[in-house]
């Protein structure tokens, strides 16, 4: 990954919203801000790890770069395309932009074998049918660990790791730039988990490809990321380089996913029982709410009153990256 080529991603002030209805029998709708402003830009080869709460916003991030869901507002450029203004077909024959799922076994089609699944998208992005396919087809199973002897075999033949592998096979059919990984590995058993990480790294390493790796476990994030987003509420409210944020969190919201999160060392483990015992205890506030100020303060440790009244800023971090809570100096 070089760091001074022109950005693969830009994204700017994307705003997702949805209207829920409040009950079967009437009562009117309400509107989730799903996403409030998320600006961030990736370059070729990079891997952003995504992290936060379940109700953050992380996989609406995702969904809303494959363009699987409306957006309210902002733009998404992928090596200067506007990807935000694709409309109706345009959508299908996207190549650059892939993704695979935290379960493959929904996202393959069950009545399909292995061939097709992977060699359906040669044929109708590239052309290929017949021995050309094929060839293809054993190629991509070949490279992600997978023998040519599966290609006549149906999904629910294999186990989650090998369905992991064909969904990957899958995307990487299409050659793409980016992929969006949400939760790829989080149904797997720790040393599959290992495995698709090992793998997904080496044919980053081989083809440049860039992963926005959306993941609620801290460890694997870490140690397959070069850059950490950490989401609350549907903002971005901390980013930096990986082992930066994790081993220096900048924001409380941060340190607070950190004391959750597991860890075998006992010194660690100490010290983050005893971070645990300085936080209160709370659940994430309702993302159809719009609360003045820090969207963190109902929560935070380290409150003040101007959290109460004031949107912090980001600004810079020592070791990299930002964090928008008042208690950093502000920008020079
Ligand atoms: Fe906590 Fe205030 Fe920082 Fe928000 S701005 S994270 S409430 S200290």
């Amino acid at each position: 990954m070089t760091t001074d080529a022109p950005p693969l991603l830009e994204v700017d002030d994307l705003h997702v919203r949805f209207r829920v209805r409040r009950g079967v029998f009437g009562g009117g709708s309400y509107t989730v801000y799903a996403l409030r402003g998320v600006s961030l830009t990736m370059r070729a080869g990079e891997t952003l790890g995504v992290v936060g709460e379940s109700g953050s916003g992380k996989s609406t991030l995702g969904r809303a770069l494959l363009r699987l869901t409306d957006l309210h507002r902002g733009t998404i450029r992928l090596e200067g395309q506007a990807v935000h203004a694709l409309k109706g077909r345009m959508l299908d024959f996207r190549r650059d932009l892939q993704a695979v799922f935290q379960d493959p076994y929904a996202s393959l089609n069950p009545a399909m074998v292995v061939a097709d699944i992977v060699g359906e998208p040669l044929t109708v992005h590239f052309g290929l049918r017949g021995r050309e396919r094929d060839a293809k087809t054993a190629a991509l199973l070949d490279r992600v660990g997978l023998a040519a002897d599966h290609l006549e075999r149906y999904p629910a033949e294999f186990s989650g790791g090998q369905r992991q592998r064909i969904a990957v096979a899958r995307a990487l059919a299409l050659e793409p730039r980016l992929i969006v990984c949400d939760e790829p590995v989080s149904a797997l058993d720790v040393s599959t988990q290992s495995q698709v990480i090992n793998l997904l790294q080496a044919l980053q390493a081989s083809f440049g490809i860039a992963y926005l790796f959306i993941a609620h476990d801290l460890a694997v994030v870490r140690h397959i990321s070069h850059r950490i987003a950490v989401m609350y509420l549907g903002s971005i409210v901390e980013m930096g380089p990986a082992q930066r944020v994790c081993d220096q969190p900048a924001h409380p919201y941060t340190e607070m996913l950190l004391a959750a999160a597991p860890v075998t060392d006992p010194v660690e483990q100490r010290r983050r029982k005893a971070l645990r015992r300085k936080l209160p205890a709370s659940e994430l506030p309702s993302p159809a709410e719009v609360l003045p100020g820090c969207p963190f303060h109902t929560r935070c440790a380290y409150a003040t009153d101007i959290c109460k009244q004031q949107l912090p800023s980001p600004s810079p971090v020592a070791g990299g990256g930002w964090a928008a809570c008042h208690l950093l100096p502000a920008a020079g």
